[in-house]
């Protein structure tokens, strides 16, 4: 068996930080290299440029990764971007399914799918986001409403073949996401176990290991570290702890 993948830290600014703050965020933070992690910011449209240059200058060890992309290449779909814009700009990363893509921009589990399989075409990497709402928790769906939310991707000959090469996951339970309230690490840990177990079945031991599985959730510099420390959490999606470089900094020392 080949090593485990280095552990990911991944911010998401959702809609913070325009190209201004961006800059002024990046001037500030100070990020020793680790041989064991990676990080990486997902950043508004508008900002991603001024995110790569300000990286480039300060020769940050970070990747700037888009927020979301569109299906097709190019055409009639007002407000989109495409890979081949992000590509030109010299972005190769790409969150897809986030839930609040799902929840306010009517994302489904198909047009995930079609956002994957296209992203990965073009040849980005994905970050690929699932995730179960408190009701769904509540009526003891959680594994369900993952296994549904993963299972096209899975089934999809051409996804398949990239998980644990440029296809990765975070687990964000929906409930836990911008509340304060994180998931247990025994919440946390059996989610990632039972999405571990969806891989296994359906690549085997080999790519289901070498696909990272972040948690997502309120992940603050308090509990990060204890959420680590579970088996298969392979890294954090982090949204409000990502906004100020000293806690994005706080988070990269508990790797
Ligand atoms: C997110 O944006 O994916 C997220 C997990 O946000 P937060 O860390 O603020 O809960």
């Amino acid at each position: 068996m080949s090593a485990k993948p280095p552990i990911l830290l991944a911010g998401n600014w959702k809609m913070n930080h325009g190209p201004k703050a961006a800059r002024e965020f990046l001037q500030k933070l100070e990020l020793p290299e680790k041989e064991n992690a990676q990080a990486r910011l997902y950043v508004p449209t508008l900002s991603l440029t001024s995110a790569l240059a300000a990286t480039l200058e300060h020769s940050l060890p970070l990747q700037v990764g888009a927020q979301n992309v569109h299906h097709e290449k190019s055409g009639a779909f007002t407000g989109e971007i495409s890979g081949p814009m992000l590509s030109e700009i010299g972005i190769n990363q790409v969150l897809i399914g986030h839930s609040e893509r799902r929840q306010f921009f009517g994302e489904t589990n198909e047009s995930v799918l079609l956002k994957t399989k296209s992203a990965l075409e073009q040849g980005f990497e994905v970050l690929l986001c699932i995730g179960e709402l408190l009701s769904e928790r509540e009526a003891s769906k959680t594994e369900p409403v993952l296994r549904e939310q993963l299972i096209r991707v899975l089934e999809n000959q051409e996804c398949k073949a990239h998980f644990g090469g440029r296809l990765h996951l975070a687990y964000e339970p929906v409930w836990a996401i911008g509340t304060g309230v994180v998931a247990t690490p025994e919440q946390a840990q059996s989610a990632h176990a039972y999405v571990r177990s969806l891989l296994i079945t359906a690549l085997g031991q080999q790519k289901a290991q070498d696909t990272r599985i972040l948690y997502g959730g309120s992940v603050t510099p308090t509990n990060f570290k204890e959420l680590l420390s579970c088996p298969g959490i392979d890294g954090g999606l982090v949204g409000g702890a990502s906004l100020k470089p000293e806690s994005f900094r706080a988070l990269w020392d508990l790797i």
